[in-house]
């Protein structure tokens, strides 16, 4: 039972973590580039700031982006990220308020918004009266 409702969260946890994990990358390009260039320059931390905004990490194709926008959009992704976990424990929460019905002729489970009068079981295509046990 308790699988069923994690299976539904998955996909939004899974969104989140992977927005996490690609700002955490974001987030640690930039501080392996400041590492790496710490060791040429001591200066570099009093001009930490400065040095994010005039320092560029190049690509191939031509295409190069200074560090402050890794370090912008790895903080925007992180915290993007953090919401869609947020979002979805609260949705896991307001899901767990969902009510499970059990069909009397197969004994089959089912969990459903709210209780209708009357429902269709989706295992053996029978009509019940349902019998509402919450779980919460
Ligand atoms: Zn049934």
């Amino acid at each position: 039972m308790k699988r069923k409702i994690f299976r539904k969260e998955k996909s939004g946890y899974t969104l989140g973590l992977i927005f996490c994990l690609l700002g955490i990358i974001l987030l640690a390009v930039v501080v392996w580039k400041i590492f790496t260039d710490m060791s040429s320059s001591q200066s570099l931390i009093s001009n930490l700031w400065s040095y994010l905004w005039t320092q560029q990490i190049d690509f191939p194709l031509g295409a190069s982006f200074k560090l402050i926008f890794f370090w912008g959009s790895g903080v925007a992704v992180l915290l993007t990220g953090t919401l869609i976990l947020v979002i979805s424990h609260k949705w896991f929460n307001v899901s767990g308020g969902n009510v499970w019905l059990t069909c009397p002729y197969c004994k089959n489970r089912w969990q459903t918004n709210r209780a209708k009068g009357r429902v269709e079981c989706p295992h053996c295509r029978q009509f019940i009266q349902p019998q509402v046990m919450k779980t919460s």
